[in-house]
């Protein structure tokens, strides 16, 4: 099975709603506006990949207004954004596969760039900047540094992820970023998360597979009450809206 951060999150968030997602594809845990967010988000990242493969983007630009926006966000802060001169190699939407535990763990760099010393993840969200102790935490932040020191020949202390936020709050406030270092600690603290879950999720298949065995609910919290799944669930008569899922395991990424 390919293994997504996206996968991860929603694993650890509710084993459910993974099975109902990603194994029976009963449709999104989305709402309608944050799937329409979602479309927004990939609409930027195929925006940002033409130009950085010096394709056209003036047609994108003059049809979308909110593309507009946060691409000039983007411009205006890219001298910082691209600061690192000489590269050895430079390539968006970067894809790279590493097996583990009978898994491909999958990700899609928005920016890759290596120089001898360093090697630097980026990545562009359209949401505003959230916490960085939430960030730090979700499977993107951990899955990405992992999966890079474990098919390159950086250690993880040269190995570093930055985000950038084009959702400006006001017309006049520059995109916000946020830098997450990595560690060799980290780096074997991610593996084993990674080991457990995963094996965790082979136990929940093999159920669901030869004893038709549903993976575990959570408890009954307001996660249910905001799940699209909660009717079917019986944790409720009419479907949620799935919000606290939004921020942060929504990630818009072009898709595999
Ligand atoms: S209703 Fe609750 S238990 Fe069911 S999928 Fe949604 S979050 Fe999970």
């Amino acid at each position: 099975m390919r293994i997504s951060q996206g996968h991860l999150n929603l694993l650890e968030l509710c084993p459910r709603k993974f099975q109902q997602t990603y194994i029976e594809q009963l449709g999104s845990a989305n709402s309608p506006e944050q799937q329409e967010r979602l479309a927004a988000g990939s609409r930027f990242h195929a925006l940002m990949q033409q130009w950085e493969m010096n394709l056209p983007i003036e047609p994108f630009l003059q049809e979308d207004p909110q593309l507009r926006q946060w691409f000039h966000a983007f411009t205006a802060a890219a001298p910082k954004i691209l600061q690192i001169e000489n590269p050895r190699f430079r390539e968006s939407e970067h894809l790279r596969t590493l097996e583990f535990n009978g898994h491909l763990l999958t990700v899609v760099y928005d920016l890759l760039i290596l120089t001898e010393l360093e090697a630097q993840i980026l990545d562009w969200k359209t949401y505003p900047k959230p916490a960085r102790k939430d960030l730090s935490q979700n499977w993107q932040s951990r899955l990405y540094p992992f999966v890079l020191a474990e098919t390159s020949d950086y250690q993880p202390e040269q190995i570093s992820m930055s985000y950038w936020f084009f959702q400006a709050k006001g017309e006049t406030e520059l995109p916000q970023s946020l830098k997450l270092a990595y560690s060799t600690k980290q780096h074997e603290e991610t593996r084993q998360s990674l080991t457990r879950l995963i094996s965790q999720l082979d136990e929940w298949l093999d159920r669901y597979e030869t004893k038709n065995q549903p993976f575990p609910q959570i408890p009954h919290t307001e996660e249910c009450d905001k799940c699209s799944f909660a009717v079917r669930c019986q944790r409720s008569t009419e479907a949620g809206t799935s919000e606290a899922v939004f921020s942060l395991a929504e990630v818009e990424e072009i898709p595999l």
